[in-house]
């Protein structure tokens, strides 16, 4: 498959993974624009939030789940951080495989 996330989800892409389970890949950003980026990522491909059915609404509660536990790991909880979710082209979405952006460390816009 040609998605570079679930190259990363099957280890032919090394990256920096901070967390894994069953479900749920989190790997810090290659390209971050600020002192903590956190990709979260399903391990089962769906390309978009537009891809999402009533199947997947317990997977990305865990998505938003680990994206807070890594956040507390990080110790930037107490001054808050961003979650984003970037949907389609006019979203901004560059790559297909629903991915949830943890951002903090720094004051954010
Ligand atoms: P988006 O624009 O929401 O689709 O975000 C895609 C994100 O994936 C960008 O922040 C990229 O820097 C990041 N990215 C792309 N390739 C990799 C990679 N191999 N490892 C880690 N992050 C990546």
């Amino acid at each position: 498959m040609a998605c570079v996330f679930c190259k990363i989800i099957n280890k032919e892409i090394s990256t920096d993974i901070i967390f894994e389970n069953d479900n749920v890949v989190a790997f810090n950003d290659i390209n971050p624009i600020a002192p903590v980026h956190v990709l979260v990522i399903p391990k089962r491909h769906i390309g978009s939030v537009i891809d999402i059915e009533n199947e997947d609404v317990n997977l990305m509660g865990e998505l938003i789940f680990v994206a807070k536990k890594i956040a507390d790991n990080l110790n930037i909880s107490q001054k808050g951080y961003k979650l984003l979710l970037r949907v389609g082209k006019d979203g901004g979405q560059e790559i297909q495989h629903i991915h949830l952006h943890l951002i903090g460390g720094k004051k954010l816009d």
